[in-house]
């Protein structure tokens, strides 16, 4: 699920244009980043869009558009999911094997201490 969703990530970029010309790994981890800074301003700013998500459903793109410019974009969830697409996307760009890592990463972190030892 989660690799099929990084290919499909990835290859939505490259026919965006995102890969016209050789991409550079601190500039994207950097785009990543900014992500997140874009998420705690909308937490900041308490731009929150839970109930709008259900009026999505089953609209036309025009109409998804429109109501996805009005109600979603810049929230909270959006800009968490615009945090997860530039992840997948470059690890789509580096053909990493995101699902078999984050597994990886979960088995040994079961394995640790509570707050893996740290005060938070
Ligand atoms: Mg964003």
């Amino acid at each position: 699920m989660i690799n099929h969703l990084t290919k499909c990530i990835h290859q939505n970029a490259v026919d965006k244009g995102f890969y016209d010309n050789p991409r550079n790994t601190g500039e994207m981890l950097c785009l990543i980043h900014s992500e997140v800074s874009e998420a705690l301003e909308a937490d900041r700013e308490n731009r929150y869009a839970s109930n709008n998500v259900a009026k999505l459903d089953g609209l036309s793109d025009e109409e998804f558009k429109s109501t996805f410019d009005s109600s979603v974009k810049n929230t909270f969830e959006d800009e968490l999911a615009d945090i997860l697409i530039r992840v997948m996307d470059l690890a789509g760009y580096k053909g990493i094997d995101l699902e078999k890592h984050i597994n990886f990463k979960m088995r040994y972190n079961a394995m640790r201490e509570s707050k893996h030892g740290k005060k938070y």
